[in-house]
């Protein structure tokens, strides 16, 4: 059986020789053909030329170079449409996806589970900050969309043939793959692990990005924020209507016509603000729309070492 590892890299050059001497050992003793593909997405250091080094003595190692950077999510993609083996490892370069961990993966897949996902207990250099939002992410996530995801699930699972096939046939702009592949079924199973803080430099996740990675995850698997336009008008339409029967008894039996300066200002402004909240959603789903009307390629590769042509669709 041959397990093929993807691995997503940004500015990585540090970790790819640490990892790639782990994964090696881990497939070597466990007895498996292997090939590890490292997708450069987009980096500037020697990612790409430390990938293209190791393949010169190891031509398991293979290399799919970005023409830039297309996003953590579209280089697992592209690494997984490149990929041959019976089974996909995807995984980080960072060393905080422990590769100690792939004889587990392996031997779940073996038991006969087409999906072992892999969820963090802790996470030893995340702070605070990134713990509560994570949580909270994953709870609302759950609730909004319906779908059964692993909470704390990390992109570091593997997948059968079959899953990849199948995932590879779904080509949304906005991926957020551990939607997806909870989204796609099959048999599953979760093992848990602790990360350890990353190897070697820095998260390339600011809150910036982690957030728009939110957004994205929950846009994409529920179109219920949409509908509390619907709640939130029915309220304030019942609320309207109370008022102005109030303020019809007020015109008719006290006699006394208030200007309602006051009341005009505080609708205006209430009404208003709901308003833009409202059409800033349908905004965010239009945006989503826009997108993948377009169907533009989700990635362009500059140059590859060793990834079967025969397997490439670059888009
Ligand atoms: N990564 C990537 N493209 C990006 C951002 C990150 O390929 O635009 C890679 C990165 O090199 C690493 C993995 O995705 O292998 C996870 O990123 P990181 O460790 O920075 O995220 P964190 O673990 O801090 O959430
Ligand atoms: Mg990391």
């Amino acid at each position: 059986m041959r397990v093929s590892v993807v691995v997503p890299v940004l500015n990585e050059e540090r970790n790819i020789p640490l990892l790639y001497e782990q994964v090696r050992q881990e497939l070597e003793d466990a007895g498996h053909d292997f090939e590890l593909i490292f997708v450069d997405d987009g980096s500037t250091d020697g990612s790409a030329e430390a990938v293209a080094n190791l393949n010169r003595s190891d031509p398991r190692v293979k290399l799919l170079s970005f023409s830039r950077n297309f996003g953590h999510q579209v280089a697992l993609t592209a690494g997984m449409d490149h990929s041959t083996g019976d089974a996909v490892i995807v995984m980080d370069a960072d060393l905080q996806h422990p590769p100690e961990m792939i004889r587990e993966l392996l031997d779940r897949w073996k038991q006969g589970f087409e999906v072992v996902h892999t969820v963090r207990d802790t996470t030893e250099d995340a702070g605070w900050f990134k713990r509560t939002t994570g949580t909270v992410f994953y709870r609302l996530f759950r609730a909004l969309s319906q779908i059964d995801l692993p909470a704390n699930a990390a992109d570091f699972r593997l997948l059968d043939r079959s899953v990849v096939r199948a995932l590879g046939e779904i080509r949304e702009r906005t991926r957020f793959l551990r939607g997806l592949t909870a989204w796609a079924g099959f048999r599953s199973t979760s093992i848990p692990y602790r990360a350890p803080a990353r190897r070697e430099g820095q998260s390339k996740f600011t809150p910036r990005r982690m957030a728009r990675l939110a957004v994205d995850g929950l846009v994409s698997f529920s179109a219920i924020p949409l509908h509390v336009a619907i709640y939130a008008g029915l309220a304030l339409a019942g609320l309207g209507f109370l008022y102005s029967l109030y303020a019809l008894y007020v015109h008719f039996f006290t006699g006394t016509t208030l200007p309602g300066w006051t009341s005009i200002i505080m609708l205006v402004a209430i009404v208003g603000g709901i308003q833009l909240i409202l059409m800033g959603i349908i905004g965010v789903y239009l945006g989503k729309i826009y997108e993948e009307t377009k169907q533009r390629p989700l990635y362009l590769v500059r140059r590859s070492i060793g990834v079967a042509p025969a397997a490439a669709k670059d888009r």
